[in-house]
């Protein structure tokens, strides 16, 4: 079901959103070779309780966690586990949460140490192909324009387009429609109208585009061992520019310290 948004409802959404743009600053204070993802899931899951919501995956469709953290081939959707991060590895954590009954989600892709460069470009084109789609998300576009955007950014860089995972509309519900494909159209799908929100959310891989799951269930992986990349915002359509509910300026303030 798509649902669109009163005005005061887009507000609560941007609390809830900013409140995981804050949480996943809390994690990346966290990041470095030696932490568990475990230990991560822990400190978003305290972060959220404290500031009065719930962690928005922890038991959507069985899910275990707080955190979906997703190393290396691991696309989306990685369970928090023992696993010591090292050197030269990425990580995507993905982040939901319900405050006052609104949903927020947000991904963002970190480096552990020293990231090889062509592992640091794959992840410059995710972010940049995730900003070429929220340009396109105003009034009166179609689904499909930012898809296109999202699909033709990423392409440009060599890289490769995961389809069998999508981004949505968001509100209520962490998952309504409509989807929101990474490849596809200019002018095709859905007419955005002024007030649907949704997340926009690129999964790009190295190598092939194919993705197998795991023997858990849950773990989604690139077909041959290469590397993912994977950036989320939520994003409420509005007239002339989007407006982002989403930010990473506290991931970045916390980034640049380091
Ligand atoms: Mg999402
Ligand atoms: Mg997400």
């Amino acid at each position: 079901m798509i649902y669109i948004k009163t005005d005061a409802e887009v507000e609560l959404l941007r609390e809830a959103n900013q409140l995981v743009s804050k949480t996943l600053a809390e994690v990346a204070a966290h990041i470095r070779p030696g932490v568990t993802t475990r230990q991560l899931d822990t400190i978003a899951e305290e972060f959220i309780r404290d500031h009065g919501a719930l962690p928005g995956f922890k038991g959507y469709a069985g899910f275990p966690n707080t955190l979906c953290t997703s190393v290396n081939d691991e696309v989306v959707h990685g369970i928090p586990s023992d696993y010591e991060l090292r050197d030269g590895d990425i990580i995507s954590v993905d982040c939901g949460v319900i405050l006052n009954g609104w949903n927020g989600d947000s991904a963002y892709t970190f480096a552990v140490g020293d990231v090889k460069p062509e592992v640091l470009r794959l992840m410059e084109y995710t972010r940049a192909s995730l900003e070429a789609g929220a340009r396109e998300a105003i009034a009166g576009n179609r689904v499909g324009d930012i898809s296109h955007a999202v699909q033709t950014k990423a392409e440009s860089g060599g890289y490769s387009v995961v389809r069998t995972l999508v981004g949505h509309g968001i509100g209520k519900h962490l998952h309504e429609g409509p989807e929101v494909p990474n490849y596809g159209k200019r002018g095709s799908g859905t007419r955005l109208d002024r007030n649907l929100v949704i997340c926009i959310e690129p999964m790009i891989n190295m190598g092939t585009k194919n993705t197998r799951v795991q023997s858990d269930g849950w773990t989604v992986r690139t077909g041959d061992g290469k590397p993912s990349a994977h950036y989320e915002y939520a994003v409420a359509v509005r007239e002339g520019k989007p407006d982002l509910l989403t930010t990473f300026e506290y991931i970045e303030e916390v980034l640049i310290k380091r």
